[in-house]
């Protein structure tokens, strides 16, 4: 086991990652920017480290400076987290060379799934069904046209490097195809520095199903079932649920073998999210992010299984504590994402927390790293805390969140919390009856009442 881990990260995540750390009895050191030396990880880690100026690509992306801190301080494994150097093979790579163990993937798996064709294609080879499209990249019109007519329109264009739901088209018509490829193989260009771009049918209505699946680098593969994240606004996820209200439990056995095996067969090592879009009964991968995701919580919720202990076990070559006939899924948990944003036009609003009071009772949980007379600075991500609920039932879970967003007191910041106490009284969200474009139309009516 590690003697002592570097949380590469900060916010409600470096929390988080600490918090299994001292569990396991591991030494922490934090890394942290000039603006966040008040920040919760800070005082709570065992040793902590200053990298430099506020602008994440001179701290919390600045690899010489992370690999220095872990050798002053004698680190021997690093957590990235989730987001910053998380999915950066050169960083994986670097530690690698310094046998400092980087608590994720190889390097050559977080390079695969970081090339989205290279993903599919991969994902294909496993065995995982892949949205229908072309093999590879597209660079001719012509062949774009004959590709698309072959999958039937409407289409979507998407980059190769893409991520964070940028440099997609969708094309309706043979007509939208030729500006559609254009736009999009300039703006993969400009964002990630690489054109490549390629095809695929453009879903209408799907929900957006992702599936938790851990390696232990050794050829075994299991899954932690799956989670609901089609409450999403620009891409961005905003409410998760476990299990997916669209799911039965042999859908969710068929759909985890796939994955579960596929990351055997790949001597994957860690934890790892295969996400794909569902509809009319059918999976269609469309990336596997090779990290813990934001929403890991609600999944721990229904497994009871600490997902951190488990990568930590996994990095220091302990295994897997569980097997798939171990992991057993328990209820329903929710997770909604409090952002530090008007709630209606979800603009940033960085400041200072003058009160900050988190709900409690049984089955809530709240990560969050801010306190009252925190002052959230404007240089990063704007999510301060995920209210996680978890009941025996979904019905139950609901009326647990109703209360709980009714306890949250987070006064001298705007949040996003008017919205999720909005959405726990809809009737579709109570249904359960909701695709990737529902927030957005739901967003849009509001502002329609709003203006009129
Ligand atoms: P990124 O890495 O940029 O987030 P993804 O491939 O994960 O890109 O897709 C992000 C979102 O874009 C999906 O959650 C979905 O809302 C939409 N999307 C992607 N591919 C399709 C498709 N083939 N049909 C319909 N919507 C899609």
């Amino acid at each position: 086991m590690f003697q002592k881990i570097l949380i590469a990260n900060r916010g409600e995540i470096a929390l988080r990652v600490l918090r299994a750390c001292k569990e396991l009895g591991i030494q922490t050191v934090v890394v942290h920017s000039t603006a966040d030396a008040d920040a919760m990880h800070v005082r709570l880690a065992d040793e902590s480290v200053c990298i430099g100026p506020p602008p994440s690509r001179d701290s919390y992306l600045n690899i010489h400076q992370i690999v220095a801190a872990c050798e002053i301080t004698g680190a021997d494994a690093v957590h990235p987290g989730y987001g910053f150097l998380s999915e950066n093979a050169k960083f994986a790579d670097i530690l690698a060379a310094h046998n400092i163990t980087f608590i994720g993937p190889s390097g050559d798996h977080i390079r695969i799934m970081g090339d989205k064709i290279e993903a599919k294609r991969t994902a294909k080879r496993l065995g995982i069904p892949v949205v229908p499209g072309s093999d590879g990249a597209v660079t001719e019109e012509k062949e774009a046209k004959r590709i698309a007519a072959g999958i039937g329109y409407p289409v979507i264009i998407k980059a190769s490097a893409g991520g964070g739901g940028r440099g997609m088209k969708v094309a309706r018509t043979e007509e939208d195809l030729e500006v559609a490829l254009q736009t999009a193989r300039s703006e993969a260009g400009a964002a990630f520095g690489d054109d490549a771009v390629y095809i695929e049918k453009y879903l209408e209505k799907p929900r957006h199903i992702e599936l938790q699946v851990f390696g232990d680098g050794a050829g075994r593969g299991v899954h932690f079932g799956e989670r609901d994240c089609s409450l999403q606004r620009r891409h961005q996820k905003v409410w998760e649920e476990a299990n997916s209200p669209a799911l039965n439990a042999e859908e969710r056995a068929r759909i985890g073998g796939i994955c579960a095996s596929a990351v055997a067969d790949l001597g994957y090592s860690g934890a790892g999210t295969i996400e794909f879009l569902y509809e009319n009964g059918e999976f269609y991968f469309i990336e596997m992010n090779t990290r813990l995701q934001v929403e890991h919580p609600v999944t721990e919720a229904i497994t009871g299984i600490d997902l951190v202990h488990e990568q930590i076990r996994v990095a220091s070559g302990g295994g897997l504590s569980v097997r798939q006939e171990d992991i057993k899924f328990n209820g329903h948990a929710i997770e909604c994402r409090i952002n530090a944003e008007d709630p209606r036009t979800f603009t940033p609003s960085p400041g200072t927390i003058t009160h900050f009071h988190t709900p409690g009772g049984l089955g809530i949980r709240v990560d969050s790293g801010v306190y009252s007379g925190y002052k959230i600075p404007p240089y990063y991500d704007s999510l301060i805390g995920k209210l996680i609920v978890h009941g025996r039932n979904r019905v139950e879970c609901m009326m647990r969140l109703r209360r709980a967003l009714d306890e949250f007191v987070v006064d001298g910041i705007k949040t996003t919390l008017p919205l999720f106490r909005d959405l726990v009284g809809n009737a579709d969200i109570a249904n359960g009856d909701y695709d990737i474009h529902w927030l957005e139309k739901y967003l849009a009516k509001g502002d329609e009442v709003a203006n009129s």
